[in-house]
């Protein structure tokens, strides 16, 4: 077998298992359909299905994705006779909002509710005249990296393409940012990074289907550079995201050795450093306009040290890169201590000086739980203790 039939063969075995933990079906109790989440041509399908004329589904993407409508009786261009079959049949949804909170540095955070009780975490996070909003894409994680709370939370089902969308979609609800802000207009959500709960490449379709539908140029209208994509490093599918939607990677490296990586990110006993940089190299559109974004979480004394950085340089030659520096945010019971300033200055100035772009990430929202998966924990842990106190208080009875 050769290279190419094997990471083939390889794919097939990611798609299969990520079929294994499908969301549910878009379609509420009472039988109606969730529209958001479909492509155009599913969208076309649904209206054809009705009767309808297939020009119908460009009305009502506009409405969707453009003008940010929840309700059918809002949709002015569509007849009211109409409006009322649509809203028997289908439904524009949000995800709910379980939690909102604000830091005092304007980071916000949201844990959304899903129909089926599951829930994720979004996060927006503002810059002097933009904003990103991280989105989630898994419920929990299989890949349990070592510094990460939602490594600590099992897998329990991916997000559907309309869990996906609309995480964004109702941050853009909770700041007033529709219709979508048309060429030149600022907006404040300008991008978007899959960097939440979850490893985006391992719900590949889903997440690509969401893609497409954000950067549709008659909708959201995000462009793919404006876009991020956070991998752990699932490298036969790197490839496929490059070809096929172009957005901009993010690669969650953390360590130079692979002794050390396969121990901060087990995923790496699978695809080593090596091979996971060749991937980065051939990674489709990557240049010095576009250059991959290395993560790398300073976690004092275990790969902060100077050689190490020298090591990092040897390793990105060749690659157009840039490394995020990002001390360690601890959370409760957390292995790992963030490294101290200088050793992340120290660290920096070695990357910087080989020609590496290497910002250090403030850190933000420290009065917020802002490690993610983090505020997921703390809501789980006060339902069970209501749980607890409630069942407790009927056994008293
Ligand atoms: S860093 Fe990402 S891939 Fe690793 S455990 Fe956390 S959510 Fe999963």
């Amino acid at each position: 077998m050769s290279v190419t039939d094997l990471s083939a063969a390889e794919r097939e075995r990611i798609l299969a298992k990520a079929a294994l933990f499908a969301p549910p079906a878009a379609t509420l109790a009472d039988g109606r359909r969730e529209l958001v989440g479909l492509s155009r041509e599913e969208l076309t399908a649904e209206m054809v299905a009705i009767g309808e004329k297939p020009f119908r589904a460009k009305q009502l993407w506009h409405w969707i994705y453009h003008q940010g409508v929840t309700d059918f009786s809002l949709m002015s261009t569509i007849a009211k006779p109409m409006q009322a079959k649509l809203a028997e049949k289908f439904v524009v949804g949000r995800p709910g909002v379980t939690t909102e909170q604000t830091s005092t540095d304007g980071t916000r955070k949201w844990l959304f509710g899903f129909r089926d009780g599951q829930q994720v975490e979004t996060v927006y996070i503002p810059e002097e005249d933009r904003g990103a909003v991280c989105i989630s894409t898994q419920v929990g994680c299989t890949l349990s990296c070592k510094f990460c709370h939602t490594g600590t939370q099992k897998l329990v089902r991916n997000l559907g393409a309309a869990e996906i969308v609309g995480q964004f979609m109702a941050a853009r609800d909770s700041y007033g940012e529709w219709p979508s802000p048309t060429d030149g207009a600022a907006r404040h959500l300008s991008n978007i990074v899959v960097m939440g709960m979850g490893e985006p490449l391992y719900n590949y379709e889903n997440v690509a289907k969401a893609m497409r539908i954000i950067m549709d140029g008659e909708g959201i209208a995000l462009s793919r550079r404006r876009i991020t994509l956070s991998t752990s490093g699932v490298v036969p599918m790197m490839d496929r995201c490059g070809e096929e939607l172009g957005v901009g990677l993010a690669v969650s490296l953390h360590a130079v050795t692979n002794d050390l990586r396969n121990e901060i990110v087990p995923l790496n006993r699978k695809y080593p450093i090596e091979e996971l940089l060749d991937a980065c190299r051939r990674y489709p559109g990557a240049s010095n306009a576009r250059r991959i974004t290395f993560e790398y979480v300073m976690l004092r004394g275990v790969n902060d040290s100077p050689a190490e950085a020298r090591e990092l340089v040897r390793l990105l030659k060749g690659i157009p890169a840039k490394v995020n520096l990002i001390p360690f945010n601890p959370w409760p019971g957390s292995p790992y201590k963030t490294s101290t300033s200088e050793a992340v200055h120290a660290f920096a100035e070695i990357v910087n000086a080989a020609g590496y772009s290497s910002p250090i990430r403030r850190p933000r929202g420290r009065d917020i739980l802002a490690a993610c998966g983090q505020l997921k924990t703390e809501s789980e842990r006060a339902k069970r203790g209501a749980e607890a106190t409630a069942s407790s208080a009927v056994a008293a009875e």
